[in-house]
């Protein structure tokens, strides 16, 4: 027997013509730089997406070539994050906290021929420009500002388009957008998302035991729009026309409590130094702001420590914990508790919690060794992650670093040491390269930092591998205090003692003024392990 079902394509135009037929007066608001809010509905959004792909198809750009954006998170984004795909271009997500030398080389190795920037990052275009060959600039006029005659005016750009743009026909495995790894060890990659790829990952994000965004949620993503495609919260967002709330350039936390409270936001999403800069905030102001009641806030991209979970549900805002990466499209796992677990004490549904989650479905995962031999699912061993699924990337765009990043039968190596325990739960002990190795025993930074976080006088903490002449390396805490407040080796120590075999305990603990930050915000232990390699053990 054959199966009898159509072959029907998921590709983005579904998702851009669903706004104007049943979501056209949702709104999408986002903040502009001088701070007042550019409020629009999806109808427009429609309308202007179309107009985009429109123009871009006028001007010559074709199929499969890469436009490129620089642009923070707002409705124009969202316009190129529609125009560009369904025309058939592929949307470059450009990092802006990149460094110029980098952003130009990540658009010549991806070809990008066309670039839509903000108003207010042509300062950075400025940079890197004479390093580029870019046929056309179009500028966002976000301030209000004239644009420079140079370039094109995003908004004259619209007008070149037709309001019956027709769609091409596009297969769900063309491309439609890519995205550069951060880089932190060697040059940038690229991740090219297909149209299927993406349209499966905003299916899988909407379940109700995953993120469950629906119609009735009011999204904000904190995380850029350029990184990891804004963990795909924009097209799930657009696929069941969830109201956006788009911070703009502003991601401080009085502006993001602002907008929480102004909009009512049920769900946001972004890095732990967010929500710590919002942890500290609110702390300080316990009853300025009043947000929509059992807000959802999703966290990932680094380890969350427990303190930020327990802290946030007092102010009635729930953290769930995402774990995935550019490379996976980019959820592969959400920590929510299952229902046949709804009965532990509430100790050990933090414990729960805290763990990275279960794995999407279709997201298959294993743990190996060094030698690639898998591992048990017993909740104690930690091998290598290895990942598969419809959203996750087989390859790197010009088949860059395929030796070290995929497995001889095809999955994806995360470079991530995990456990997975009986239930299914994986819990994310490290980065391989962040691991601290003393004495033959594998030491988790990840474990340590966490429970350092919720000494009530740590702001943030990082524990780094340093060299030791006995044990190899031992581990070293680099941390930021609260405000007036000092702290020592022996009381960390003494905070962490029982919680951890004494083994496990930092040698040392520096104070620092502030942990130094990657482009997309989290701890940068690369720099730290620089800065203290000349570190000597008393
Ligand atoms: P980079 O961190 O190099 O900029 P990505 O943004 O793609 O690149 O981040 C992917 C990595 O972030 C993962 O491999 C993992 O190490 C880390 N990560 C993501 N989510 C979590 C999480 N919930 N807990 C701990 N680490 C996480």
């Amino acid at each position: 027997i054959k199966s009898t079902m159509m072959d029907y394509p998921l590709t983005l135009s579904t998702l851009v013509e669903r706004l104007k037929t049943y979501y056209p007066r949702v709104e999408v608001v986002s903040r502009l730089p001088d701070k007042t809010l550019h409020r629009t509905h999806y109808l427009d959004i429609h309308k202007r997406t179309k107009r985009l792909a429109s123009a871009l198809t006028k001007r010559g750009v074709k199929k499969g070539e890469g436009v490129a954006t620089l642009m923070w998170n707002h409705y124009g984004h969202l316009e190129a994050y529609l125009g560009v795909p369904i025309m058939g271009g592929v949307l470059h997500t450009v990092n802006l906290r990149l460094s110029p030398k980098d952003i130009a080389y990540i658009i010549n190795h991806a070809g990008d021929k066309v670039l839509i920037i903000d108003d207010i990052l042509l300062p950075l275009y400025e940079q890197f420009k004479d390093d580029v060959a870019l046929d056309e600039v179009i500028v966002v006029p976000l301030t209000g500002e004239k644009v420079n005659s140079e370039y094109t005016d995003y908004e004259d750009y619209l007008k070149l388009g037709d309001d019956d743009f027709s769609y091409p026909i596009i297969d769900e495995n063309d491309a439609a957008g890519m995205c550069y790894t951060s880089g932190t060890t060697g040059r940038p990659k690229g991740v090219v998302y297909s149209h299927r790829s993406t349209v499966l990952h905003a299916m899988a994000e909407a379940m109700v035991d995953t993120l469950g965004v629906s119609q009735s949620d009011v999204v904000t993503p904190v995380v850029p729009m350029f990184h990891a495609n804004a963990w795909g919260l924009s097209y799930t967002s657009v696929l069941v026309g969830a109201k956006q709330a788009l911070p703009g350039p502003h991601l401080d936390a009085e502006s993001l409590m602002d907008l929480y409270q102004s909009e009512q936001v049920t769900l946001s999403a972004g890095v732990p130094t967010i929500w710590m800069a919002i942890k500290t905030a609110r702390e300080a102001e316990p009853n300025r702001w009043k947000t929509a009641p059992n807000m959802r806030m999703v966290v990932g991209g680094a380890a969350v420590p427990e303190s930020l979970f327990r802290a946030f549900d007092k102010f009635d805002m729930t953290i769930i914990q995402a774990w995935g990466m550019t490379e996976t499209g980019p959820l592969a796992t959400v920590g929510i508790v299952k229902e046949s677990l709804s009965d532990l004490d509430e100790d050990a549904k933090y414990a729960c919690r805290i763990k990275q989650g279960l794995t999407l479905p279709f997201i298959d995962i294993r743990i190996v060794d060094e030698e690639g031999v898998e591992l048990p699912w017993d909740g104690k061993t930690s091998g290598n992650a290895e990942l598969k699924g419809p959203w996750v990337t087989a390859a790197y765009h010009k088949n860059e670093g395929a030796e070290d990043s995929f497995s001889e039968d095809g999955w994806l190596k995360t470079g991530d040491v995990c456990q997975i325990d009986q239930e299914g739960y994986v819990k994310l002990t490290d980065r391989t390269k962040d691991l601290v190795k003393s004495g033959g025993e594998w030491i988790s930074s990840v474990d340590l930092e966490n429970a350092i976080m919720g000494h009530p006088d740590v702001l943030e903490a990082a524990v780094i591998a340093v060299a030791h002449p006995k044990w190899d390396e031992r581990p070293l805490a680099v941390v930021v205090v609260k405000e007036d407040k000092q702290i020592t080796t022996d009381d960390i120590r003494q905070f962490l003692e029982g919680k951890f075999t004494k083994m496990w305990l930092p040698d040392a603990v520096e104070v620092i003024a502030e942990i130094p930050k990657t482009s997309t915000g989290k701890f940068m232990k690369m720099a730290l392990r620089e800065q203290y390699k000349h570190w000597v053990w008393e």
